[in-house]
C-alpha cells in the first residue's frame, strides 16, 4: 500500500490535545457545562467543543485552543496523516458513486481524540472503539485502537487500519441513504434479539461498503493482494464469535451485533469483488 503522496482530507479534527487521559481539557470542566454544550451543539449544529471553549472562556488550556479553527493534525504526525489520506480517498470514491446515482455525497468529518470526547450521541469513549455518530455525521477514533488491533486482536497492517476507517465511513453512507434512521425506527419496540439481528445486517452492510471502497481505492493506493488480506484478516478477527470465544470462552449467537468472522469476511469480499452499492443489500439477502 502506497499512500504518502496521496491527497489528504481537510475534514479531520484533531482533539487529542483537548482531551487527555479520559478527562476534558487542561482544566476540569464540570459535567453540567458539557451537557449544556452538547445540547446547544445539537441545536445549532456546531462542533460542541467550540461551544465548550466559549462557555469556559479562555481557560480550558492552550491545548484546546490549538484545535481552533480547523484543528488539523500536525503534518509530521504520520499516523494522523495516514488516516487523513484514507478519509480523502473515501470522499473521492463516495462522491463519484453518489453522483453516478444522481445524488450528492455530503462528506463526514473525522475526529481524532484520546480517552474521551463529547459527541452529539453522548460522551465518546476510547473503550467503545472507533464509532460513527449519525447526529453530528462524524467518525470518532482514538488512534490507540490501532495498537489494540495489532497487538490484542492480531490484525496488523496499514490496510487493516484503512478498513476500520472505511467501515465507519460505510455507516455514514448508510446514514445518507436513510438506512440508519429506518433501522433505528425498526429497533424501537423490537425484542433485544431482533434488534441485535438488525444491528448485524447494518454492520455487515458497512463491511460490504468498505469493500466497495477498497475496490475503487486499489489503483490510487497501489494495493496488492497482501493488503486485501490484511483487511480480510481484520474483519475475521473482529467477528462476534471470535471475540466472544476469546473474551468469555463461549459463543452466544443471539447477542451478536456485528456478525460472525465468516460473515464479515464474506461481506467485505462481496463489496470488494462487485464494487457496487447494489451488491451490499444485506437486508434482503441471506447473510
Ligand atoms: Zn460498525
Amino acid at each position: 500500500m502506497k499512500w504518502e503522496n496521496n491527497r489528504r482530507s481537510d475534514n479531520v479534527e484533531d482533539r487529542r490535545g483537548a482531551s487527555g487521559g479520559g478527562g476534558l481539557g487542561g482544566r476540569s470542566i464540570g459535567l453540567g457545562t458539557v451537557v449544556v454544550a452538547l445540547v446547544a451543539g445539537w441545536v445549532f449544529g456546531i462542533n460542541p467543543l467550540t461551544i465548550l471553549g466559549l462557555l469556559s472562556g479562555a481557560d480550558i488550556g492552550p491545548a484546546a485552543t490549538q484545535q481552533a479553527p480547523a484543528g488539523a493534525p500536525p503534518a509530521n504526525d504520520r499516523q494522523a496523516q495516514f488516516v487523513s489520506t484514507v478519509l480523502a480517498d473515501t470522499e473521492d470514491v463516495w462522491t463519484r458513486l453518489f453522483k453516478e446515482q444522481g445524488s450528492t455525497y455530503a462528506v463526514p468529518r473525522l475526529v481524532l481524540f484520546r480517552g474521551a470526547t463529547p459527541t452529539a450521541c453522548g460522551q465518546g469513549q476510547s473503550a467503545m472503539g472507533p464509532f460513527y455518530c449519525p447526529l453530528d455525521q462524524r467518525v470518532y477514533i482514538d488512534l490507540a485502537f490501532y495498537d489494540t488491533l495489532r497487538q490484542q486482536l492480531g490484525a496488523p497492517g496499514d490496510f487493516a487500519q484503512a478498513y476500520v476507517i472505511a467501515h465507519e465511513v460505510g455507516h455514514h453512507v448508510q446514514n445518507l441513504l436513510g438506512v440508519l434512521p429506518r433501522v433505528e425506527q425498526l429497533k424501537r419496540g423490537a425484542a433485544p434479539a431482533d434488534a441485535n439481528r438488525l444491528s448485524v445486517r447494518v454492520e455487515l452492510q458497512a463491511d460490504c461498503l468498505a469493500g466497495v471502497w477498497a475496490q475503487k481505492a486499489r489503483s490510487n493506493f497501489q494495493l496488492e493482494p497482501a493488503d486485501i488480506e490484511e483487511a480480510l484478516n481484520a474483519a475475521s478477527r473482529i467477528g462476534d464469535d471470535t471475540l466472544q470465544k476469546q473474551g468469555q470462552g463461549h459463543v452466544v449467537p443471539e447477542s451478536f451485533t456485528h456478525g460472525t468472522s465468516a460473515q464479515r469476511v464474506r461481506w467485505f469480499s462481496t463489496g470488494y469483488e462487485r464494487g457496487t452499492l447494489a451488491a451490499c443489500d444485506t437486508f434482503d439477502s441471506p447473510i
